[in-house]
Formats: C-alpha cells, sequence, structure tokens
C-alpha cells in the first residue's frame, strides 16, 4: 500500500479512514480516490474498494471488465 496518494493537509483520523479496508461510508463519499488508496486491494476482499467500485460504476464512471460488452 502506498502513501503517495495521501492530500497535502489530511489529519490522521482522515488517513487512517482513508487506509482503512472496512470504511465504506469514506469510499461512497470519496470513491475516486479510494480506487487509487486500495489500488493494491481486491473487490469482494476489501470492503472500502468494494464500494468505491460500485459507486463508480453506478455513476457509469467505470466499465465492468467483463467484456460482455465487446
Ligand atoms: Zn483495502
Amino acid at each position: 500500500m502506498t502513501l503517495s496518494s495521501v492530500p497535502d493537509g489530511a489529519d490522521a483520523a482522515t488517513v487512517r479512514a482513508m487506509l482503512s479496508c472496512g470504511n465504506p461510508r469514506w469510499a461512497r463519499q470519496h470513491p475516486h480516490k479510494a480506487m487509487q488508496v486500495h489500488l493494491e486491494c481486491e473487490v469482494g476482499i476489501c470492503a472500502t474498494k468494494t464500494v468505491a467500485f460500485l459507486t463508480l460504476q453506478q455513476q457509469g464512471r467505470i466499465v465492468p471488465d467483463s467484456g460482455r460488452d465487446r
């Protein structure tokens, strides 16, 4: 896990929330950030990444990588 995407001025609580794999509420508010921070996590295992992924998908920002539409 990398800390390179932690924003300047973030306090400890914010950073800890970002890095937690069990923080779907934050992920829903900041799905793009969550995807970056949890880049190495797996959807379906990491709750934060799962919620972020689904949120972006619902917003049409992620195309599911199933290949069904090709
Ligand atoms: Zn995670």
